[in-house]
């Protein structure tokens, strides 16, 4: 049947979707396996050891291929401890996109230091590469890329501009453990990566975040800044040695072992969970390629990137191919077939009143601008894309399993609404 046939469930039609989801979006997926690995530190009174996370650590290491890797609390704190590692400081500047979670941003004032923020690019929902280099200036130390919603950061020409002004780059892979680009595993490309493994990531270790790299000083650097009592480990750094035994942020980054324990198990069955995942979805969008009015939100399927666990799996709306009809009246639409999806992303930071007013410590000026000559504040209309992204992307189902029966009712509602836009203007 065509789905022009068929009437909208909102405008009285059958719903498309029909068969009981079951788990297909449940998530984590935490087994006795899991429970056991966290009772067992928990009745061993370890949680505040090192030894369960520096083992998670190898691990997380090894499956990247990468020399280190260091266990934070948070992934907020794995970004903060990247920074700094980077040489980011007062009067510095970072490049960051502004659809992202705050954290990738935000940890920047605490070091004094400020953000230009970059658009992304309406396809990929990524920091747009051609919208770096010309905010880089004397005072820029890092450009920040998120692998939003898991699609992977167009990294080649990122890691070129970055070359070639002297700045580093820090991959938040929060959205994207597992993914590639071209590849490359997610997280191996810049010159650090931190992450978040908060429960709801596509790696859950509950509350927690990882920091890798290969450079022994950015993560020498990462240890004196929020792991006192690991200085020991800090072998031949001259400028670190003199201060060891007290944390240079003021901060302790420690992760908490019922999270490591967790995220060793977590680990162990993320190839085969990350496989059902990608099994799923690309079965979704390969039903999808050719409907007005969304773009799949994957990399080019021969190109040897993907979107590892495709956390919180978003797609661009393009009402230009449905008359204009208004994201708000399509996700009406699209729920009254049973799907669960709503519109939009993470919210513009540059337009956030932290970003623009706040004077978090009491300098008598906005923090953005506090350690700066310049008001380089972005105001509305400055960054397009992101701007407008609100009306122009939205959610889609996050499948967690390969079940085909009830992945096809979700397309077929797609698709439903997609081909009957007309009856919804
Ligand atoms: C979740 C997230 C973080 C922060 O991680 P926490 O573990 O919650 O502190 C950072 N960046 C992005 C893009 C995120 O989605």
């Amino acid at each position: 049947m065509s789905a022009t046939e068929e009437q909208l469930a909102l405008l009285g039609g059958p719903k498309a979707i029909q068969t009981d989801p079951g788990d297909i979006f449940d998530w984590p997926i935490i087994t006795e396996e899991d429970e056991a690995a966290v009772l067992e530190c928990l009745r061993a009174g370890k949680m505040s050891g090192t030894d369960i996370t520096k083992q998670f650590e190898r691990e997380y290491a090894q499956w990247h291929g990468v020399r280190y890797a260091l266990g934070h609390n948070t992934g907020t704190a794995a970004l903060q401890a990247a920074m700094w590692a980077c040489g980011v400081g007062y009067g510095d500047e970072i490049i960051c996109p502004s659809i992202t979670y705050w954290a990738s941003a935000l940890p920047a004032f605490s070091l004094r230091a400020t953000v230009n923020f970059a658009d992304i690019h309406p396809d990929t929902l990524d920091i747009d590469p051609d919208d770096i280099e010309h905010r880089i200036n004397d005072r820029t130390k890092a450009i920040v890329v998120v692998h939003y919603c898991g699609y992977p950061c167009d990294m080649d020409p990122i890691m070129e501009i970055a070359e070639k002004h002297d700045v580093k780059v820090i991959e938040d892979a929060s959205h994207a453990q597992g993914g590639h680009y071209k590849g490359r595993l997610i997280g191996t490309i810049g010159h650090v990566a931190a992450l978040s493994g908060m429960t709801g990531k596509s790696l859950p270790f509950g509350e927690g975040g990882m920091l890798l790299t290969d450079d022994k000083e950015i993560y020498e650097r990462a240890i004196a800044w929020g792991h006192y009592a690991r200085h020991n480990e800090i072998e031949d750094n001259p400028d670190l040695a003199p201060f060891a035994r007290l944390p240079f942020g003021g901060v302790k980054h420690r992760m908490h072992q019922l999270s490591s324990a967790l995220g060793r198990v977590q680990l162990r069955h993320y190839a085969e969970r990350l496989e059902q995942i990608q099994k799923a979805m690309n079965y979704f969008w390969d039903q999808l390629e050719d409907v007005p009015g969304i773009k799949a939100h994957r990399p080019p399927k021969d190109s040897g990137s993907d979107n590892g666990g495709w956390y919180a799996a978003r797609c661009p709306y393009r009402p230009e191919e449905l008359e204009g009809l208004p994201i708000s009246r399509f996700i009406e639409a699209l729920r009254a077939e049973g799907v669960n999806t709503w519109a939009g992303t993470n919210f513009p930071l540059h337009l956030h009143p932290v970003f623009t007013d706040l004077d978090i410590y009491n300098e008598g000026k906005p923090t953005r601008i506090s350690t700066i000559d310049e008001d380089i504040r972005q105001p509305k209309g400055s960054l397009p894309v992101s701007e407008s992204i609100a009306e122009r992307a939205m959610t889609i189902p996050w499948f967690k399993h390969y079940r085909p029966q009830i992945i096809d009712e979700h397309a077929w509602a797609y698709r439903k609404v997609c081909e009957n836009a007309d009856a919804l203007l």
